[in-house]
């Protein structure tokens, strides 16, 4: 829950994920806001001359490329999107490499797909090459590869992809640059009583309420994808904060004691192969258990068949699915054992009996213990 103020400083944080919006960068008439940019290259060089590595999320390809080919404010169809993402986000590389190569810092441009992600051999390759930049002391600077994505296979907003490369690449920090600077106990431009919360120890349902309306095109980078992007983060052990990015030097501004949220990573962050299962973005399906077999779980054991009371989705072994506890709270998720039909044939069903129901010598468990991550959840 939330409590009282807190001082901010970045210098103790040595791998810093940075998350910039489009609006900060991108203005819809006169296009990319250099000056603000310089500033905040002038931010990321102070930080990096202190000794820790950043890691830039950047948005704005769509935005720039829609003032460069002079589209105006109308809706866009998906080609068009994609179109204009390839425009902008040319200048947009551009322009970072300019930026940050004034205070001769090195970077170098990863697009990235929603499979580069969720995939567990492309996320080691999509770490080993951001690693290997790092290494180098070149500065990776990472968007959605929009001219590509389609609406069924893309992160659609890169709160989430943030987090997910944030905790990719084990960094301790992750700073959302938004045009809100933090976190209110409701929508402040909804609710004029709104009250600011400096700090979040946890992402409880309490605080989820405070984003508003549930999760929907609209809220697309809004607070809601922002608590998303904190629960991947603080799940991993990565520090959250949200600060407003509208002002100049909107980093430097966290350390004068400007606005800032900041969300506290779990004292007992999973980690390596189990930060690839926790953060993955969109389960493939469902298992409802009852209580016993949440007992079981949150004591560290796999998940058996006979716990397993409802399985929805049309997943495949291996997948990555959500345990839901019988008030339908999430309380794990993991890699299933088994297809979704044999999955709805063999809940339920005590180990003993699971053979004669599949016709083949199968695993007991259902999710085996070193595939699952128990959330960050009140018992
Ligand atoms: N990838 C999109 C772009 O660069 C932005 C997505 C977002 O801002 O969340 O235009």
């Amino acid at each position: 829950m939330a409590t009282g103020s807190t001082t901010l400083s970045l210098k103790s944080y040595r791998r810093i994920a940075v998350k910039i919006g489009s609006a900060l960068l991108v203005d819809r008439t006169k296009g990319l806001k250099r000056d603000w940019l310089a500033s905040l290259a002038d931010d990321i060089g102070t930080l990096a001359e202190g000794g820790a590595e950043i890691l830039v999320v950047s948005s704005g390809a769509i935005a720039l490329g829609r003032t460069i080919l002079g589209l105006g404010k109308r809706a866009l169809k998906l080609e068009e999107s994609q179109a204009a993402a390839a425009v902008g986000q040319i200048a947009l590389a551009g322009a970072w490499s300019d930026a940050l190569g004034s205070h001769g810092l090195k970077s170098g441009q990863i697009l990235l797909t929603l499979g580069d992600t969720e995939e567990r051999r492309r996320y080691l390759n999509a770490r080993a090459t951001i690693s290997t930049l790092l290494k180098m002391k070149a500065i990776p600077v990472i968007n959605e590869n929009d001219t590509v994505a389609t609406s069924e296979i893309r992160y659609g907003d890169n709160d989430r992809l943030a987090a997910r490369v944030a905790t990719m690449m084990g960094a301790d920090l992750l700073v959302l640059l938004s045009d809100i600077d933090g976190l209110y106990t409701a929508p402040p431009a909804r609710d004029p009583k709104a009250a600011f919360i400096p700090l979040v120890e946890r992402i409880t349902p309490d605080i989820e309420a405070m984003a508003g309306a549930a999760a929907s095109e609209l809220s697309r980078g809004g607070m809601r994808t922002k608590l998303d992007a904190g629960k991947i983060a603080t799940a991993a052990g990565t520090a959250m904060i949200i600060t407003a990015g509208t002002r100049q030097s909107p980093l430097m501004a966290i350390e004068r004691g400007e606005r800032a949220t900041l969300f506290r990573p779990s004292t007992h962050p999973v980690k390596g192969y189990k930060t690839w299962i926790a953060g993955q973005l969109e389960p493939a399906g469902r298992l409802t258990v009852d209580e016993g077999a949440v007992k079981a779980l949150l004591s560290g054991k796999s998940l058996l068949p006979a716990g397993v009371k409802q399985v929805s989705g049309n997943f495949s072994r291996g997948d990555t699915v959500a345990i839901l506890s019988p008030d339908s709270r999430e309380i794990a998720r993991g890699l299933v054992a088994y297809d979704a039909a044999d999955a709805v044939r063999i809940a339920g069903l005590k180990t003993a009996e699971i053979e004669a129901v599949l016709g083949y010598e199968a695993r007991s468990a259902m999710i085996h213990r070193d595939d699952l991550v128990v959330s960050d959840v009140e018992a």
